[in-house]
């Protein structure tokens, strides 16, 4: 593996290695993503085998421009236009028809595809150079703590990965909002764009967010169990006693707690986004430090804090 500094030459690298077929982690405005061209059913095959990813969990596929969404969709009904002309390039993924030279390896077999055209400028000069639409899940071993940087990417994949671009730590450091349109707009996936700006622009959303058990959930990826840290992790509504905090470290949303071997602070301003950003990195930082546990506290649900609740409901359910 390389972990490369994202400049133009090693973009064209990272270029030529996926129209051979192998598979590139590279940065995105979310998490790190783990890519292979989205026609290339075998490079794609190597994406779920890397992560060890069950196929029935469909990709995200990235795309430059609307012309490349062209070559992905069959079509885009006016609603989903809507937040795509709003919120593109950006955090949103829509789930649409798919064209038949999408392989199933993609979509799990279904008929639509989850399709995303994402801001940061090293995915875009990645698509650019590889003139092709990009499949990609998040670059973690699945089920794990997503990547939000370069180092997470090389300490979870290890030598399975031949190009790693580095483009410093990930803005907004939490996956992408996933809406349906089927043919009413769903919410799949609590995500970086808040369910109130999605409403804003074209009123309620049906919510299908709810883990489910078992391993075929009707919603692919809406799995109970997910974004797992090594140390077992709970989340709490109010602090323990002292006396079993020693060997704990502590997750807190805008302040501190006595007692524990370490902790993080999410947001110490109180802010949402903030909070959402520093979760993975926050979350890696202190399964490393080994410790028997991790008590994260509630955070409020409005805003992106329902994208962090989701995550941490996922991240401790057994
Ligand atoms: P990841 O790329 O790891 O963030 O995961 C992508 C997620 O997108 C999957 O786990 C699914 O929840 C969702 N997804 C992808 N394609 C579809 C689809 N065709 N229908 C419903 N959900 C999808
Ligand atoms: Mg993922």
């Amino acid at each position: 593996m390389s972990v490369l500094r994202a400049d133009t030459a090693a973009i064209a690298s990272a270029a030529a290695a996926l129209g051979a077929g192998a598979c590139v982690a590279f940065p995105t405005e979310t998490v790190y993503g783990l890519g292979a061209v989205a026609f290339d059913a075998r490079a794609v095959a190597q994406i779920f085998e890397i992560k060890a990813r069950p196929t029935f969990d469909p990709l995200i596929v990235h795309v430059l421009d609307a012309e490349m969404l062209a070559r992905v969709v069959r079509d885009v009904p006016p609603l989903a236009a809507r937040l795509a002309e709003k919120f593109w390039p950006g955090a949103l993924t829509l789930v649409l028809a798919k064209r038949p030279e999408i392989p199933g390896i993609v979509t799990a077999g279904l008929e639509t595809v989850a399709v995303r055209m994402p801001a940061h400028p090293v995915a875009r000069a990645l698509l650019a150079a590889t003139k092709m639409p990009i499949a990609a899940p998040s670059a973690n071993p699945f089920g794990r703590l997503s990547p939000t940087s370069a180092e997470h990417v090389r300490a979870q994949l290890g030598e399975r990965v031949e190009i790693v671009l580095d483009g410093g730590a990930t803005p907004l450091g939490i996956e992408s909002t996933i809406v349906a349109f089927d043919p009413v707009p769903t919410l799949l996936r609590h995500g970086a764009i808040a369910r109130e700006s999605i409403e804003a622009e074209i009123g309620s959303l049906l919510d299908a967010t709810a883990p489910t058990e078992g391993s075929a959930p009707q919603a692919p990826g809406q799995l109970l169990q997910h974004y797992a840290p090594r140390t077992p992790i709970r989340v709490i509504d109010r602090l323990p006693p002292l006396a079993v905090r020693a060997g704990a470290a502590y997750l807190g949303f805008q302040h501190g707690a006595e007692g524990y071997a370490a902790q993080r602070v999410l947001s110490p301003a109180g802010s949402e986004s903030e909070a959402a950003a520093h979760l993975f990195e926050y979350l890696h930082e202190l399964d490393a430090l080994g410790l028997e546990r991790i008590d994260a506290a509630r955070v409020p649900q409005r805003g992106l804090g329902a994208a962090i609740a989701d995550r941490l409901a996922r991240a401790s359910a057994r």
